[in-house]
């Protein structure tokens, strides 16, 4: 192995510069050549390659997003689109890849490891934490604390004029994003995509938490939350429903995902990028990288795009006690 390719796919999260960087100086540590790939796959198919030195990554340890640009691209699922990246990296000398994405990313990785026989090494860079195979993804840090900042704000106004908000937050098919920042918000109930507390318990915890005495309720709910309404449907609901509330809605939207990553991010990026060159240095492929028990493990690429990310079913309990 001589030179090394890094590409980043699919949604953007906080921490991929910090990986990009991490890459390309444990490169360099290790006297190889390294390449940034624009725009995920889609420049991969181009060719749209920068050569990347130590010095060329200062800088960007704390910024958000990716200088390298992310994309999605349509053609890389056609054998002749992954034809044309292969085509490309031998053109450029380039003999391993290392893709910094989600599952998506990882089973365009996969495939085109299978075909080609290409060395490839995955780094979970998303900020939903659904990858299986590490216990944090690049980002899910930075996006929390994000969120339970913006809690925080709202909770001043919500208590300010006895209100009930809803607050969507990111995660269409996994809560983790809900769960934790909801318990570290202190929100009243927490509703997430893998369990459907239903509308009764909803209103039984508003009506509780009212007679207790508290000013202001905060209720998290996760984009695909299993109670199969938005918050907007829930707004209605409780408008027509439970009198006396005074409700408000509020989606954060793609704030979730920008930012200066947080020092948790940094540092795992760091890792990550060190521990996925070594890898292909050592002649390993079709892994992803991840954060387990505090080490740095590789998991197959096929297990981390099957494999299920469960939520802390001890965090939903200890978000129940803490709403008593
Ligand atoms: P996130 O879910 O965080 O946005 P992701 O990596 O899962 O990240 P996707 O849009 O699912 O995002 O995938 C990114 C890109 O990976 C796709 O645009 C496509 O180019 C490539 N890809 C996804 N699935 C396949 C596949 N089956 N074969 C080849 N390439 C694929």
């Amino acid at each position: 192995i001589k030179k090394i390719g890094v590409l980043t796919s699919g949604g953007d999260s906080s921490g991929m510069n910090a990986a990009i960087r991490s890459v390309v100086r444990t490169c360099a540590f290790h006297g190889l050549e390294c390449v940034g790939i624009y725009r995920g796959y889609e420049g991969l198919m181009e060719g749209d390659f920068i050569n990347l030195d130590a010095r060329s990554v200062k800088g960007i340890i704390n910024k958000g997003g990716t200088i390298l640009k992310s994309a999605r691209s349509e053609e890389f699922k056609t054998k002749e689109g992954r034809q044309k990246a292969y085509d490309k990296l031998i053109e450029s000398n380039v003999d391993g890849l290392v893709v910094i994405g989600g599952d998506g990313s990882f089973t365009g990785a996969m495939i085109f490891n299978q075909e080609f026989d290409f060395p490839v090494m995955g780094i979970p860079g998303t900020i939903d934490n659904d990858i299986f195979g590490t216990t944090h993804t690049l980002g899910f840090d930075t996006a929390l604390n994000t969120v339970v900042e913006a809690i925080d704000k709202i909770r001043d106004t919500a208590s300010s004029h006895n209100r009930l908000f809803f607050i969507e937050v990111m995660g269409r098919d996994v809560g983790h994003i809900a769960l934790n920042a909801g318990v570290a918000g202190g929100a009243e109930e927490i509703l997430i995509p893998e369990e459907d507390l239903g509308l009764e318990r909803l209103e039984e915890s508003l009506r509780r938490s009212r007679k207790s005495g508290k000013s202001s309720s905060i209720v998290i709910v996760a984009e695909g939350d299993k109670i199969g309404k938005n918050i907007f449907e829930l707004k209605e609901y409780v408008d027509e429903n439970m009198s006396g509330y005074d409700v408000r809605v509020s989606v954060l939207g793609h704030m979730q995902r920008g930012g200066s990553p947080s020092c948790f991010d940094r540092v795992l990026a760091s890792r990550m990028g060190v521990k996925a060159v070594e890898s292909i240095l050592e002649g390993k492929t079709n892994f992803m990288v991840g954060l387990l028990n505090n080490k740095m493990e590789l998991t197959p690429l096929e297990n981390a795009i099957k494999g299920k990310s469960k939520i802390n079913l001890e965090l939903l309990r200890v978000s129940d006690i803490m709403t008593t």
